[in-house]
């Protein structure tokens, strides 16, 4: 009974305490109802400036305020990553994207809106009116507005910037996806655990960090040793809210002649044959003075070099950024680039958009050697603010340290990592590896010089300005320029007085250290001031305008119609040729140098063959291991088979111009395959330096030595031996991929028809004649290359499979196929024994495969 009378007791006073409850939420919503924003951000921590934002002390609840003048205005939103982790494509300073949004109101909530500016109508035309035809908007977000007072909005934004609704920070789903269980994953977003860390607030810009992070309680993929805990991962993003600029800004029209980064329109009521006028990226200089020939800008290009750089490099830093200057004074200005220290005291950091930062890093598994990266309106182009992040690795010895396992058998070349998938609307995310083709340098360098310190030496005082130089171009909106290495000839390279500093005609090239051959005299290892190309560049960037705009482009014309002379070849990563197969100009190549890049890549692969046999003496000191061998020997192994694929690149190449027509003069064809005596120089080079039984001989004597370091049981699912054979086959055959690629051998085939005279039958039985040399002269190295050309003939021939290569290949291949069979079933007497086995196993697959 008392228990009863108990209960209900406590039943009536629980009842009574969940009524007084409710009564008090209702009272909590009056009372809200009823503050005034005054109230709702008493005491609360305030960042004021292009928003303001108020923080709760307590619950950290954010508020932000937004001017009823500021709806439907567009702003520029941008992401950057602050620190990431490069398993999940994050890497710090790295450069997001950014897009134009819109705060629109829809009753009682804010829309967060953004759409593409990419297609433009005339406005007299009456089809403008059907503008946004089947152009898709995209509402981000949708936020309860909690009170409107005097033209102010109120809104809790923590959802917002908790979630990934204004940047998607986990990487995109990519089509057909073969690698994607072998992909780090990072889970999902936990929007308790992240947190805002930061908000600055200016007048023209707000920039929020926030600290995401991402939960995968079962991950099958660990990731490298820089994840903590797979099951948990953090990525720190800044969202940067910006106002667009009002000034006088005038966009400069893009031209296929010159590499600048832009925007592109189409004009959707334009009856061109080429309906878009695309725009550059470009700071906005405009002159104090504008009667000058010579005038400082009312704003200069700013750059802070960032309190993290050594010491003893912050003057050659701070001499490469302004050797941009030359150029500038050549379109009419003066200091349009300064250069400050920022203080070990600051108090704002790197990462703040108003300041343009060259910054250092030293990653656990760096991404680039050099990244430029630069933010623009995407509604004219004009550059609003950009950083520079350096690998501090890629100035030292450091190596991959996996890539040292396979030694050279696989390719660890920067060139071949993939891009940053930066999802829909990202047009290739700036890849820049200009740092890495100057680490390849260096080692070069030291393997020359007896020392094993490059620290203090002019070479990496050379390096580190060509390096400046090329990412200071590209966040001048310069792109690569992969056919700037052509502007002198093998010889004239290697006079200073001559290259004054150019070795190219444009810092943007990837141009590998200019070594000079045993018994030339050395002249200039790296490009170190800006060559002709970036000159003329920046001249068409960044002279002033003429008011008038008939004018004006005849002005540009003139400018433009300049690109034939020597010095100005552009090309770029769009049409380099750096992997196998893609596209058709030898002259845009990374790693080339000359204008007879076949002569100067035999020279260099003679260097190599000769600094390996002295590599032993230079690189075994006396109580330590041999891992200096083991890194000297990978990396020129490297280079001796970047400058292979540079030679093969020649075979069935043709030359791309990009003039517009001009009648009045003589003017190269826009394609023209490449002279036959080139081509065949190319072959024969190949012959010599690839084929060849006694190919890399030089490197015999290192296998005994070419010793990893043992590190606890790192090794442990590695066999650590040289895989000797291994490291030339695959040298052999990165060339083949490029020369039996189907796309080359479709195009030698139909340049036969427009001036290419090397026919397919030539090439193949110039190159089976390179493989299948004399059995006398005939090394293990033969017979291991013999019997994968062999492979790939059939393949090509489709005998046995299907193929997918051309009719005229087909053909050609197994052309190919009865000339080695009728060879290998001749006489065999006074064969060796591994030449007769050869040839009844080389005679045994032909014959399988035509199932004779
Ligand atoms: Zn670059």
């Amino acid at each position: 009974m008392k228990l009863t009378r108990l209960a209900i007791a406590l039943t009536l006073a629980l009842g009574s305490s969940q009524i007084a409850l409710a009564d008090d939420a209702e009272k909590d919503k009056a009372k809200k109802e009823e503050q005034t924003i005054a109230q709702m951000i008493e005491n609360k921590t305030a960042t004021l400036g292009l928003f303001d934002f108020y923080q709760d002390k307590e619950t950290g609840e954010t508020l932000m305020l937004l001017d009823e003048s500021q709806l439907d205005t567009p702003f520029l939103h941008f992401a950057q990553t602050v620190d990431g982790l490069a398993d999940a494509g994050h890497f710090r300073g790295g450069y997001r994207g950014e897009k134009i949004i819109e705060f629109r109101r829809y009753f009682d909530r804010i829309d967060i809106v953004t759409k593409t500016y990419r297609y433009q109508f005339d406005e007299n035309n009456p089809i403008s009116r059907a503008k946004d035809a089947n152009i898709s908007e995209a509402v981000l977000a949708s936020i309860k507005i909690e009170k409107v007072e005097n033209g102010k909005i109120v809104l809790k934004v923590d959802k917002l910037f908790l979630s990934e609704a204004l940047h998607k920070v986990s990487p995109w789903a990519r089509v057909d996806d073969k690698d994607a269980k072998k992909r780090f994953k990072l889970g999902k977003l936990n929007s308790k655990k992240s947190r805002i860390l930061s908000k600055r607030a200016y007048d023209n810009n707000v920039d929020i960090v926030v600290d995401y992070v991402f939960n995968n309680p079962n991950p099958s993929v660990y990731g490298s040793k820089a994840v903590s805990d797979p099951r948990s991962v953090s990525i720190k993003l800044q969202h940067s809210f910006i106002e667009l600029p009002k000034n006088e800004f005038t966009p400069r029209y893009q031209d296929a002649r010159i590499g600048y980064f832009g925007q592109q329109y189409d004009q959707m009521t334009s009856s061109s044959w080429a309906p878009y006028k695309d725009v550059i990226n470009r700071w906005n200089l405009v002159k104090k003075d504008p009667s000058a020939a010579l005038s400082e800008p009312v704003e200069p290009i700013v750059w802070w070099i960032e309190n993290t750089t050594p010491i003893e490099w912050r003057n050659t830093i701070s001499e490469a950024v302004l050797a941009w200057n030359s150029s500038f004074e050549k379109a009419g200005f003066k200091n349009a680039l300064q250069v400050k220290i920022q203080p070990d005291d600051a108090t704002w950091q790197a990462g703040d958009l108003n300041y343009n930062v060259l910054r250092w890093t030293s990653s656990p598994q760096p991404r680039f050697g050099g990244y430029g990266p630069s933010l623009a309106n995407p509604l004219t182009g004009q550059l609003l603010g950009a950083d520079i992040m350096l690998e501090f690795v890629f100035m030292k010895n450091r190596w991959i340290y996996n890539s040292l396992y396979s030694q050279g058998a696989v390719s660890v070349g920067f060139s071949d990592i993939e891009q940053l998938h930066q999802g829909p609307g990202s047009i290739g995310a700036l890849n820049c590896s200009a740092g890495y083709e100057l680490q390849q340098g260096l080692l070069l360098s030291q393997a020359m010089s007896k020392g094993s310190d490059i620290e203090n030496k002019a070479v990496l005082k050379e390096g580190l300005r060509h390096l400046v130089l090329h990412e200071v171009g590209h966040t001048l909106g310069l792109n690569h320029n992969m056919k700037a290495s052509i502007l002198w000839d093998e010889k004239e390279i290697h006079d200073k007085s001559l290259t004054q500093g150019a070795l190219t005609g444009s810092v943007m090239d990837y141009a590998p250290i200019n070594v000079a051959p045993r018994g030339t005299t050395q002249g200039d290892y790296f490009q170190t001031e800006p060559g002709l190309y970036d000159d003329w560049a920046i001249e068409y960037g960044y002279s002033i305008a003429l008011e008038d705009s008939t004018e004006e482009a005849e002005r540009l014309a003139t400018i433009l119609a300049r690109s034939n002379e020597k010095g100005l070849a552009f090309g770029n990563d769009a049409d380099d040729m750096r992997a196998p197969g893609r596209h058709i100009d030898p002259r845009i190549m990374t790693s080339d140098l000359s204008s007879n890049p076949v002569a100067y890549a035999s020279d260099r692969m003679a260097l190599i063959q000769s600094l390996l046999s002295e590599l032993k003496d230079k690189t075994l000191i006396d109580g330590q291991s041999h891992q200096q061998l083991l890194i000297s020997v990978n990396s020129l192994f490297g280079q001796y088979r970047r400058q292979a694929e540079v030679i093969s690149r020649q075979i069935g190449g043709v030359y791309i111009e990009r003039n517009v027509v001009d009648h009045s003069k003589t003017q190269s064809l826009p394609y023209t395959p490449v002279p036959k005596e080139k081509q065949q120089a190319a072959m024969q080079a190949l012959t010599s330096y690839v084929f060849a039984g006694d190919t890399l001989a030089s490197m015999q004597p290192l296998y005994n030595y070419m010793q990893h370091q043992r590190r606890g049981f790192n090794h442990f699912d590695k066999n650590e031996d040289p895989k000797a054979h291994d490291m030339i086959l695959n040298m052999q055959k990165s060339v083949l991929n490029q020369l039996l690629h189907k796309k080359v051998l479709k195009r030698i085939s139909d340049t036969s028809l427009y001036g290419n005279d090397y026919s397919l039958t030539a090439v193949l039985s110039d190159l089976t004649a390179a493989i299948f040399v004399a059995s006398k002269k005939a090394s293990s190295i033969s017979r291991n290359i013999q019997v994968e050309y062999v492979e790939r003939l059939i393949a090509i021939a489709g005998v046995a499979k299907s193929s997918a290569y051309d009719n005229l290949a087909k053909a050609a291949a197994l052309g190919q196929l009865s000339e080695i069979l009728d060879n290998s079933s001749s006489m065999s007497f006074g064969k060796s024994v591994e030449a007769k086995a050869q040839d009844a196993y080389i005679s045994l697959m032909i014959n399988k495969a035509l199932k004779v």
